[in-house]
């Protein structure tokens, strides 16, 4: 990279000191908030059983309640039905009590995620889902963000680096991850690539990698971006969460690469617990929203 001051290879970054200092304006102003008689609510639900999900419930039920939030889960069986699925959401929907809903993905292959997740009323829509809070990333205005997009550009900013102009590759075009991220990186004004399955079928992914300043992987396959790719000083976000021999890893070929990068991110440690931290903001942020209405 270009900046004038030398980095050094291989800095960790990770989330905890970011998640930190997030967590701690939220419990602040959860504390406020109380203080006016009314407790933030953040609702989760899920259908049926996932190893993921679960793991990730627990560590949102554990940061909730640290903050001063109420979090609960509704857990359907596998069978629920979209009908049955609708009305629960439209019944927390219409709930004064309630100010943020999670529908936790992977759903049953017999229900349409489209349809479950752009029924939940925007206001409450804390991971920033819904076509009016996409709408509003990509045209302004206010709306709740994506909480993992949100944790990738404050990684990324965490370093310092002039993030204008840059040359970004993200790796991974999800509504709820890369697709976002790319609108926030270009609203800092990054020279942005996404890259998909169809980059990666035509050969041209590993060349995106290596032109890359700033990176960011979001896909879901352990080993997808091997470390000799990476550009010397880049920057590494890597969101992949995998499962490999019981242990959790990112995309990215981790010990390779922080060999060239200037930053990466751990898996876990990265990310995932910014991405957290962001929940609960957004849970307080969607509580005043409805609280302007
Ligand atoms: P997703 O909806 O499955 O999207 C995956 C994306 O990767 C798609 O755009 C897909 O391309 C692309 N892709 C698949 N194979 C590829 C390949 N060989 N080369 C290039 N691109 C490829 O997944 P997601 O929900 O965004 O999640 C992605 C990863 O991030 C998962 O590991 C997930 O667990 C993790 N995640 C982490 C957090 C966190 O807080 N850290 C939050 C959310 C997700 P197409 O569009 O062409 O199919």
């Amino acid at each position: 990279m270009d900046s004038p001051t030398i980095v050094s290879r291989g800095n960790l970054l990770r989330g905890k000191t970011i998640a930190n200092g997030i967590l701690e304006q939220v419990t602040k102003e959860a504390c406020e908030i109380k203080s006016r008689g009314l407790v933030p609510f953040l609702m989760t639900i899920e259908v049926g059983k996932d190893p993921a999900t679960e793991v990730y419930l627990e560590s949102q039920r554990r940061v909730a309640r640290k903050a001063g939030i109420n979090y609960e889960t509704i857990s359907l069986s596998s069978n629920t039905s979209q009908e049955r699925l609708l009305s629960i959401i439209a019944s927390i929907n219409r709930d004064k009590i309630i100010n943020g809903l999670i529908v936790h993905m992977p759903l049953p292959a017999h229900i349409d995620n489209r349809s479950v997740q752009w029924s939940i009323n925007p206001k409450k829509d804390v991971e920033g889902v819904t076509p009016h809070n996409i709408g509003r990333l990509v045209l302004g205005g206010e709306g709740l963000a994506p909480c993992t997009a949100l944790a990738i550009v404050e990684l990324i900013k965490s370093t310092g680096t002039d993030i204008r102009g840059r040359e970004v590759t993200i790796v991974g075009y999800s509504d709820i991850v890369g697709k976002p991220a790319a609108i926030m990186l270009l609203k800092e004004e990054a020279t942005v690539s996404i890259c998909h399955y169809a980059t990666y079928e035509r050969g041209h992914l590993e060349q995106h990698v290596r032109d890359a300043e700033i990176l960011v992987v979001a896909v879901g396959k352990p080993g997808l971006i091997k470390g000799e790719w990476i550009r010397e000083g880049a920057i590494v976000i890597d969101a992949g969460i995998n499962t490999v021999g019981g242990r959790l890893v990112g995309d990215v070929e981790y010990n390779s690469a922080r060999d060239k990068a200037s930053y990466i991110t751990p898996v876990p440690g990265g990310v995932g617990v910014v991405t957290v931290a962001y929940l609960m903001r957004n849970t307080i942020e969607a509580m005043h929203w409805q609280l302007r209405a």
